[in-house]
Order: structure tokens, then C-alpha cells, then sequence
């Protein structure tokens, strides 16, 4: 089954077509790498995907639960209220600039949505948010401030609060572009592991090696438009075509 399908999705801000026709699907466990130029839509894919924009026509269906549909009379719709809660439970999104709650120390940052939004115990909650950072090398923070920490760090305690609600699909928009070189290594490390383990992906990065590296499926993004996609070896291969390799060139 298709953790998440997408079909003829379009967005405009305004006159501005952003998404123009954007359709892929992602499978159980699959990795799926989206890179482009910037400007050409793939942060408005993800949080149309995520429910932090609304789209204007197209088919989102997220495991198997329809997002949004065409009815009867050809018009583009939204599930109700309690499907779209139900469904963005199911996606989790990490951001570039982390996103934490600067005013609550780590823990808190990871027990919040388990505790207020799924009414998990506290203690329980609390033990999964432990587990995570032990996971994620951070055991001994679990009471710091994000400022206190390192952007590598916090990015890591993002990761694990995405995680605490576990999602069926984590989506991440350029995880690594805040973070100075030397710390980009310990996140894509993490998001190696979480692949190893099963956690069915889609990262928008400009990580060029390790989107060839980690990805199943690689999608290329011009203009509001998905101009090609396919299997890493066949992107980043001789026979892409001309315009995915002009822009490969640049990471060269
Ligand atoms: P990418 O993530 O690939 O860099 P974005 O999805 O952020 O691209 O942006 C795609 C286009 O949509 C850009 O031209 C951007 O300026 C525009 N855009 C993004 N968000 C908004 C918004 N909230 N209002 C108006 N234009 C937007
Ligand atoms: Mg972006």
C-alpha cells in the first residue's frame, strides 16, 4: 500500500502557480530524496502534504485515508475536520530552522503534543521522550533550553519530537542547510538509521551524496514541476537528462 499518494496537485500564491501538477507516490519504508533549485516548490509540496497549506486541486492520500478529493461533481475537497486531524497525526515534518519551543527546555519539547494533543500519561510520555534523546545521543539534555544548544543538537531533539508522536511518515524540508558544515554529518547519520530501521521517509535536501546514498527514489523539481524522477543511479547517472545535470554540476 502507498503510504502516501499524490496526484495532479497544484497550488498558486496569488498569480504564482507554485505546484503545478505534481504527482508521485511513496511506499511502505521507500526514502524518497526531493532536491531542485530554490524557488521551485518543494517546501509548499511538504507543507501542502502536512497540512500547513491548503493546495487547490489534486489527490493527497495519506495512508490509505483520503486528504483531499475530487467529489462527485469534479470538485476539489477537503476530508472533515476530525479525518485531517487523523491524518496529520500521521505525518511528522522537521524543519530547516529546527522549530522547537524556545521557551521549554528539551524534555518539554517532546512531551508536549504526546501529553496536550494525544492525552498520553505524563510519566509514559516522558520515558518515550528519554528513549528518544538516548537514541539521538542526547540523554543529558534533557533539561537544557534549545539556545543552549548546538544547531546539530537541536535539530536532533527536533527529530526525536517528530518521532514522540510516531508518525507513519516523517517528512524533512533541508534538514541540514542551518547547520555548519561539521554538524550536517551527526543529522544525516540519524536520518541513516531511521531509514535502516524501516521509517518511511521524504527529505527535500541538498545533500547530493547522501540523497544518492539513502534515497530509493529520487525526485528532481523545477518551476512549480516534478521534471524527473526516478531511481538515484538513474538521476545521478550519464543518462539523466541535460537539465538535472547542468544542476548537479553545481555540488560537483
Ligand atoms: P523551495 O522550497 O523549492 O525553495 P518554496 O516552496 O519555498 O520553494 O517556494 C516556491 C515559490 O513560492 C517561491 O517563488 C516562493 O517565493 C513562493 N512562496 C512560497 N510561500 C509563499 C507564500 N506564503 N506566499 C507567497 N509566495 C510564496
Ligand atoms: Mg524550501
Amino acid at each position: 500500500m502507498a503510504m502516501l499518494d499524490v496526484k495532479n496537485l497544484s497550488k498558486s500564491f496569488g498569480s504564482l502557480e507554485v505546484l503545478k501538477d505534481i504527482s508521485f507516490d511513496v511506499e511502505k519504508g521507500e526514502v524518497v530524496a526531493i532536491i531542485g533549485p530554490s524557488g521551485s516548490g518543494k517546501s509548499t509540496l511538504l507543507r501542502c502534504i502536512n497540512q500547513l497549506e491548503r493546495a487547490d486541486s489534486g489527490v493527497i492520500n495519506v495512508c490509505g485515508t483520503d486528504m483531499l478529493v475530487k467529489n462527485a461533481k469534479g470538485k476539489t475537497v477537503y476530508a472533515d475536520a476530525k479525518t485531517l486531524r487523523d491524518i496529520r497525526l500521521k505525518t511528522g515534518l522537521v524543519f530547516q530552522n529546527f522549530n522547537l519551543f524556545p521557551h521549554m527546555n528539551v524534555l518539554r519539547n517532546i512531551t508536549e503534543a504526546p501529553v496536550c494533543v494525544l492525552r498520553e500519561d505524563k510519566s509514559k510520555s516522558r520515558e518515550r521522550a528519554m528513549a528518544l534523546l538516548k537514541k539521538m545521543g542526547l540523554e543529558s539534555k534533557d533539561k537544557s533550553y534549545p539556545c543552549e544548544l548546538s544547531g546539530g543538537q537541536q535539530q536532533r531533539v527536533s527529530i526525536a519530537r517528530a518521532l514522540a508522536l510516531n508518525p507513519e511518515i516523517l517528512f524533512f524540508d533541508e534538514p541540514t542547510s542551518a547547520l555548519d558544515p561539521e554538524l550536517t554529518g551527526e543529522i544525516l547519520k540519524v536520518i541513516k538509521e531511521l531509514a535502516a530501521e524501516g521509517m518511511t521517509m521524504v527529505i527535500v535536501t541538498h545533500e547530493m551524496a547522501f540523497a544518492r546514498d539513502v534515497a530509493d527514489k529520487v525526485i528532481f523539481m523545477e518551476n512549480g514541476y516534478i521534471v524527473e524522477m526516478g531511481a538515484p543511479d538513474q538521476l545521478f547517472g550519464e543518462n539523466a537528462s541535460d537539465r538535472v545535470q547542468q544542476f548537479l554540476k553545481r555540488f560537483n
